[in-house]
């Protein structure tokens, strides 16, 4: 950790979009950085205009964090790097359309990158994090983990998991140094859209946020202490009324006999 840095944050996802915004923001709060993602070119321009800009000490960890063997490898960095204190597990994809006539394989690739890769790299962070007593994990989610039925296929329920997985952690973690932090962006400028084969212009212009400010608010949601950040959600009462009503259902969800309307 160099000197009067908060300690070292890795990026996932820093060659693009939010990702890359993340990794600008950490770098001017004075975080040294290790930022993966597969492109390992745009990932060298951005560590150089960091370098440049903020004079913090920036490496670059080229992974397709989609093949488990480089997860692993990423994972065993986050165990092996002393001064880290905050990783970001953001790097995620989608995929065109709905699950009819969908290629299995794209789906595939999918779920291994936005929950097999999250949980292996989220593991190896809270694990570490634990027995150092220090440090954060913000986890990507979406929006669409609370609304599945606005997006098509199976993206919104890989967001769904890093929610809940989020919320388990939280959970586990209560009491400890060690802090977690869920982030719902809604609609992004950012290249998610197009990579995914879909039409971001379907959105209004109102509807969609800028990566930019999608960050600041995220990390302004985290300065805050909040577990769970949705950086466009005016009304977050709403949200919290929901989370009362779901657990509000808790003495009703194991019981030894079947519900009045399912006998006889
Ligand atoms: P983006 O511009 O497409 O960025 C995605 C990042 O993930 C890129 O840096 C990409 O870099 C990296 N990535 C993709 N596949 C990878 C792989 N197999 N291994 C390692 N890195 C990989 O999209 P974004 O909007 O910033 O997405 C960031 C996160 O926000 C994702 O988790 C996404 O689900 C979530 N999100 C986005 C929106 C939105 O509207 N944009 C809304 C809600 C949630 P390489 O290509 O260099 O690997």
């Amino acid at each position: 950790m160099s000197a009067a840095s908060p300690g070292t944050a890795l990026v996932t996802g820093a060659s693009s979009g939010i990702g890359k915004v993340y990794a600008d923001r950490l770098a001017k709060r004075g975080y040294d950085l290790i930022l993966v993602a597969r492109n390992r070119e745009r990932l060298e321009a951005l560590a150089g205009e960091l370098r440049a800009s903020t004079g913090r000490k920036v490496e670059v960890l080229a992974a397709d964090l989609a093949e488990p063997r480089d997860a692993a490898r990423v994972a065993a960095r986050i165990v092996e790097e002393e001064g880290l204190t905050l990783v970001v597990n953001n790097a995620g994809s989608g995929t065109e359309g709905p699950v009819v006539g969908a290629d299995p394989a794209k789906i595939d690739a999918m779920v291994q990158l936005n929950v097999v890769a999250l949980t292996r790299l989220a593991v190896a962070a809270v694990d570490t994090f634990s027995r150092r007593g220090r440090g954060t994990l913000i986890n990507i989610a979406s929006v669409v983990a609370i609304v599945p039925e606005f997006f098509p296929g199976a993206y919104a329920a890989t967001k769904a998991y890093v929610l809940a997985f989020t919320q388990s952690l939280q959970t586990e973690l209560q009491g400890s140094p060690v802090r977690v932090q869920a982030v719902l962006p809604g609609a992004t400028r950012t290249e998610f859209f197009e990579r995914a084969g879909l039409d971001a212009n379907v959105f209004p212009e109102e509807a969609v946020m800028s990566a930019d400010n999608l960050v600041d608010a995220a990390l302004k949601g985290l300065d805050l202490g909040e577990a769970i950040t949705i950086p466009p959600l005016p009304d977050f009462a709403g949200f919290e009324a929901v989370t009362a009503a779901r657990l509000a259902l808790q003495p009703g969800l194991s019981l030894r006999d079947p519900a009045p309307r399912y006998r006889g």
